[in-house]
């Protein structure tokens, strides 16, 4: 008899459809009735990081969708939004457990969803994450209060990869180019009325070591009517070693297509500058005062260390109006998180072992097997074709992990069949039979997709995104509440 492989995902981004689609197209077309696939996300919509962090001028990036959108014509593969999981279970979210008591095979594919704060820089009005503009600019349902641009002159952004460099170009970008994009209507109205006039990168080392890359540094030095300060020489004179740092410098040194001076806003890259603390404003100042520890690099371990003149550190003051940090990301560490046992507290993601496994349990035993994709797996580094070999390598570990329990002499065995087994948990199931259940299917978001599209078409714009609350009207507005399809 053929044991079924039920697997759970838990995390809708990404790494969860790459790892679903791959499974699909790769298990035994001989057994194809054995495998159930459930992806449950606690965001109403799915696609993680590619509708709630890609900018909204790079759509080229989001096409990934399709592939999930086509994954999901399989029926053996299913979508559950605004299922939080959790350790413990309760009234807004399902517990670990349960998912354990339903399913054979486990996945986090959870993400690094909590920004890396500096240690140095208190949270405050002006003090923010990037992920809190991305948020705002994506409309994410954790709906943070927007950034202050009406009265922001000067922002500093601390950390030197490509998520500073798209906030960057957010902020500059001449709002009239990003109408035709994905930017709710409301943030495109803010954008207009912004007065930041010029953008600070802050970063501790130099244009050798910054994360971001050439692509996005083009973008930035090719905004219209934007200048980038020039580099100072000592910068400037720099010699690359790899071919990738020459491009860097290269672009560094021609520039930007305006001369510095000419335009409204402007834009900098403060190399070797490592933030010691801020002042906050007060009767004195309108403004923040970040204290800036000037740096060097040691040409050995290229670690960052203090610059000093004659013994003493070299430091300097940057009057700014919003200091927007963005350093990164980390998986949530709290004891609630479903993966709270697994999560390595130095590397502030889960501990796997190669193919993604998470838990060490005996093939044979009847306890779920237990894996971790993408950037839950691996920390926040990398970009969606590296999240994807991650999640493709995972789901060749579960179907190398389900192949050898499963005896390959017996292909005629029946598969496994009819219901329950393949059904979702009884909590799932039970919400979902209310009129009222707030869980989401793929057939909800195609839906609220196509009218997303549909609303801004006559605006000759890409999307105009609705919150959940619009979302939930629109569905029972239109009867296509299609919840019944799981509940039949
Ligand atoms: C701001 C930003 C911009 C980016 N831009 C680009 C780009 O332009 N090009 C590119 O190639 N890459 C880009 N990346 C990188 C890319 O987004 C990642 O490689 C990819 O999203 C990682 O996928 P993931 O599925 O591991 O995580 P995520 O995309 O974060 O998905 C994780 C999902 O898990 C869900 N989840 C978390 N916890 C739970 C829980 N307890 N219960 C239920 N669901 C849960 C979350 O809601 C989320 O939907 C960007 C990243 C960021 C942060």
């Amino acid at each position: 008899m053929i044991r079924p492989l039920k697997l759970a995902i838990i995390g809708g981004g990404p790494s969860g459809f790459y790892l679903a689609s791959r499974l699909l197209s790769l298990f035994p077309q001989s057994y194809a009735d054995s495998l159930r696939i459930h992806i449950f996300d606690r965001l109403w919509a799915p696609h993680g990081l590619v509708r709630y962090g890609v900018a909204p001028d790079h759509p080229e990036v989001k096409n990934c969708t399709h592939k999930f959108d086509s994954a999901v014509t399989d029926s053996r593969l299913k979508f559950f939004g605004n299922v939080d999981i959790t350790s413990i279970g309760d009234n807004t979210s399902l517990s670990l457990s349960s998912l354990k008591k339903n399913y054979t095979h486990l996945v986090f594919a959870t993400g690094c969803t909590e920004p890396n704060m500096h240690p140095q820089l208190p949270r405050d009005k002006g003090i923010i994450s990037a992920l809190d503009i991305v948020h705002w600019y994506t409309r994410h349902p954790s709906n943070p209060a927007p950034p202050p641009l009406h009265s922001a002159n000067h922002v500093s952004i601390i950390g030197m990869g490509n998520v500073s460099l798209d906030v960057a170009r957010m902020l500059l970008c001449p709002p009239s180019l990003l109408e035709k994009y994905d930017v709710p209507s409301h943030v495109l109205d803010a954008l207009r009325k912004s007065q930041v006039k010029h953008v600070s990168v802050v970063g501790r080392r130099g244009p050798l070591e910054a994360a971001f890359t050439t692509k996005e540094l083009r973008e930035m030095i090719n905004l219209p009517d934007v200048a980038l300060r020039p580099l100072e020489e000592s910068v400037s004179n720099i010699q690359p070693r790899t071919r990738q740092q020459s491009r860097t410098l290269e672009l560094l040194r021609k520039g930007s297509r305006a001369a510095f001076g000419t335009t409204l806003r402007t834009w900098s890259l403060d190399f070797y500058r490592n933030p010691l603390g801020v002042t906050l404003p007060n009767s004195d100042s309108t403004s923040y005062s970040l204290s800036l520890e000037h740096t060097t690099v040691d040409p050995i371990t290229r670690r960052s260390g203090p610059l000093l003149d004659s013994g003493v550190p070299v430091t300097s003051t940057l009057p700014t109006s919003l200091i927007v940090t963005a350093m990164g990301f980390h998986a949530e560490s709290s004891s609630t998180a479903p993966y709270a046992q697994w999560y390595d507290l130095d590397q502030k993601h889960i501990k796997t072992l190669p193919g993604g496994r998470v838990s060490t349990t005996n093939l044979d035993s009847d306890e779920p097997k237990i894996y971790a994709s993408g950037w839950a797996a691996t920390g926040a580094k990398g970009v969606l074709a590296s999240t994807m070999m991650d999640a493709y390598s995972v789901a060749e570990a579960i179907l190398e992990d389900w192949t050898n329990l499963t005896p390959s002499s017996d292909p005629h065995s029946e598969p496994v069949s009819s219901s329950p087994w393949d059904a979702p948990p009884p909590e799932i199931m039970k919400s979902l039979s209310s009129p009222d259940s707030e869980i989401t299917t793929y057939k909800d978001w195609l839906a609220i997709d196509a009218e997303e599209v549909r609303r801004a078409s006559t605006e000759g714009k890409e999307r105009e995104r609705m919150d959940w609350k619009e979302a939930k009207r629109f569905l029972y507005d239109k009867g296509l509440r299609v919840s019944e399809e799981v509940r039949s």
